[in-house]
């Protein structure tokens, strides 16, 4: 059989099922064919994960991965292989203008998945980040463009998972009580969800919500600024928040180089708002810290008081079910062989959030290997530096 591989001895867990036992694990032909006890290992290479865990390859729900067609980007290929993630959901880096040579230049030719959110504006996060040249994507209505939305949204209908909108004063400037009604048309337009980042006001978290329907996505939960904050100025969540989290809006970490708080989130936590997914917000101001990983967020939950299985639902089927791809994040037999085999670290860590606060970490996630679509994927080097500092 083609590309076989047996992985043996580990303790492998779905958490979409609720498995969770010793066993080896057999692929085949970029599929899983078999879990079970004592597996034959026939011609195929063998990984021997004693000790170990053997879980579906992660999906990031929040990332960047348009390296070289935006500034923010990181390269999800050369960043996978060492952190178990299979699935990048790329959050609107790109818009109409620029989201077809992020596919034939990118998505396309990397070993890992990755699903795009398309920007409502046109030029999508191309200057995003540049600190000389600071302009919003959306500071020039112009590039409000559902004309261009659409063609591009109609010609790769099969790789769009949904619409991003940042709703935040440094991305709409003046134009955020005209964006967000227009991003709900976008999403309505091309049948996907939206997802809405929220931050410094303009606009409110308030304001915001009432543009988000179930399914739908709300990102950077946990940032601490004023008006996109989930908390009111005496520590209780808004009623707004538990209002969306009533009809099924889906809750996204998001962390980012400014958005997420460990203080935020344990009051957040406290009254019920749990992330539905844990994300990064990987880009190239954040991957050298405070963000790094997901398997370094990851470890941040276990130290605001998850348990392992609740973290790890929330990188694998949970994420994968909001994009619809319920196809992903599993490991059953027949399932995608997408898979991130971990040794779990119990030495005591120092954590730090976008605040610059600090919490101890109890348990961390060390990456052994990475699998997709059933390759194990080998590290590579391009040279460049993921990260990128202005100032
Ligand atoms: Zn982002």
């Amino acid at each position: 059989m083609n590309g076989s591989l047996l992985i043996r001895n580990g303790r492998v867990i779905d958490p979409a099922s609720g498995f969770d036992q010793p066993a080896d694990l057999a692929i085949a032909d970029g599929k899983v064919v078999a879990i079970g006890r004592d597996l034959a290992p026939g011609g195929s290479r063998i990984i021997d994960a004693a000790g170990m865990l053997v879980v579906p390859g992660l999906v990031d729900l929040h990332t960047h991965a348009y390296w070289g067609g935006a500034l923010l980007g990181v390269n999800a290929d050369k960043i996978g292989p060492r952190t178990g993630v299979t699935t990048w959901v790329d959050c609107g880096t790109s818009g109409a203008a620029t989201f077809e040579g992020f596919y034939h230049h990118v998505i396309r030719r990397s070993r890992v998945r990755i699903l795009p959110f398309i920007n409502l504006s046109y030029i999508g996060l191309t200057a995003a980040g540049n600190l000389s040249i600071d302009v919003g994507e959306l500071f020039d209505w112009r590039f409000a463009d559902l004309g261009e939305l659409k063609r591009v949204g109609s010609a790769f209908a099969s790789e769009i998972v949904g619409v991003k909108l940042r709703a935040s004063n440094n991305a709409t400037g003046a134009h955020s009580a005209l964006a967000l009604p227009l991003a709900r048309e976008a999403a309505d337009m091309l049948g996907v969800p939206l997802m809405v980042h929220v931050g410094t006001a303009p606009p409110t978290i308030d304001e915001v919500l009432p543009f988000l329907h179930e399914g739908d996505i709300l990102t950077h939960i946990y940032n601490q600024s004023v008006g996109g904050c989930v908390l009111d100025g005496a520590g209780k969540l808004k009623a707004s928040v538990r209002d969306a989290m009533a009809r099924g809006v889906k809750m996204d970490v998001g962390h980012g180089a400014g958005s997420f708080s460990f203080r935020v989130a344990e009051i957040a936590m406290d009254q019920g708002l749990l992330p539905d997914a844990i994300s990064t917000d990987l880009h190239a101001h954040n991957v050298d810290g405070p963000v790094f990983d997901l398997p370094t967020v990851m470890a941040k939950f276990i130290a605001l008081g998850m348990d392992m299985h609740e973290v790890l639902t929330r990188v694998t089927f949970a994420p994968a079910s909001i994009v619809r791809r319920n196809d992903l994040g599993r490991l059953d037999v027949g399932s995608e062989a997408d898979i991130a085999i971990f040794k779990l670290r119990s030495d005591p860590q120092n954590l730090v959030d976008s605040a610059g606060e600090i919490r101890s970490g109890t348990l961390g996630f060390d990456n052994v290997a990475t699998i997709c679509r059933g390759i194990v994927l080998e590290a590579v080097e391009d040279g460049r530096a993921e990260g990128r500092h202005y100032r």
